[in-house]
């Protein structure tokens, strides 16, 4: 199976779905990588410059994944044109994934919510679209989880590739986030679990038969359960 993360900004993928992304290579599909936007607008300077170090950045935080495509559309103006969407789904089709995940409408940055919006109006209809967490996940409402603890650390490392983005703040948020959607499915401290949605739309009205297996199911009221509570 083919399966395209895209991410609007070159450390999207590695914070928000790198453990999934993971998970899929481990069981042997191909992995692809897109990054929609330059990021030449968020750093301590901005340009060219920037735009080519975060790509390098990026190349380096997903080699353990794919080597990313990269669309260079212009950083905190996706989707401003009519253009931005053509080449998004030419791209997208040029790969013809069995799978996209990609960011939520409800994440809390413009690009997220524009790539997330061009992408379902582009391609829904053909390609199941899985959505990835928001910022603190807010506004977002998952239903389906997946362990990543085995990939923890080197989601912990590519991040840290990110060095123009002072990515200890990142690594703290994804310790944080990941720990949290762990915990609301009681597995105890030192468990990771990435939290997805997936909204359902013809013919896709249930994708989890093309899904790695959810976290694991742990009542609380059962004794000596090895949970959070
Ligand atoms: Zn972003």
């Amino acid at each position: 199976m083919k399966v395209l993360g895209i991410g609007a900004h070159p450390d999207d993928i590695e914070i928000f779905m790198y453990g999934l992304l993971s998970i899929f290579k481990k069981e042997g599909h191909q992995v692809y990588t897109m990054i929609a936007t330059d990021g030449a607008k968020g750093g301590a300077y901005t340009g060219y410059k920037l735009a080519k170090e975060r790509a390098n950045e990026a190349i380096s935080g997903l080699e353990k994944l794919s080597l990313p495509i990269f669309l260079n559309l212009p950083d905190g103006e996706l989707g401003a044109e009519l253009g931005h969407r053509k080449i998004i789904k030419e791209n997208i089709l040029k790969i013809m994934p069995d799978l996209i995940i990609t960011h939520s409408e409800n994440d809390y940055h413009a690009d997220h919510k524009s790539l997330s919006l061009i992408t379902k109006g582009a391609v829904s209809h053909y390609i199941p679209i899985l959505y990835c967490d928001t910022l603190m996940g807010i506004n977002f409402h998952p239903n389906y989880y997946v362990d990543i603890t085995n990939y923890q650390e080197s989601k912990k490392e590519a991040v840290l590739k990110h060095k123009t983005q002072k990515p200890d703040r990142f690594v703290d948020l994804i310790e944080l986030m990941n720990s949290y959607r762990a915990a609301q499915c009681n597995a105890p401290k030192g468990n990771y679990a990435e939290a997805y949605s997936f909204v359902p739309s013809f013919p896709f009205s249930d994708i989890r038969e093309i899904l790695p297996a959810p976290l694991k199911l742990r009542p609380f009221h059962i004794e000596n359960q090895h949970g959070f509570l």
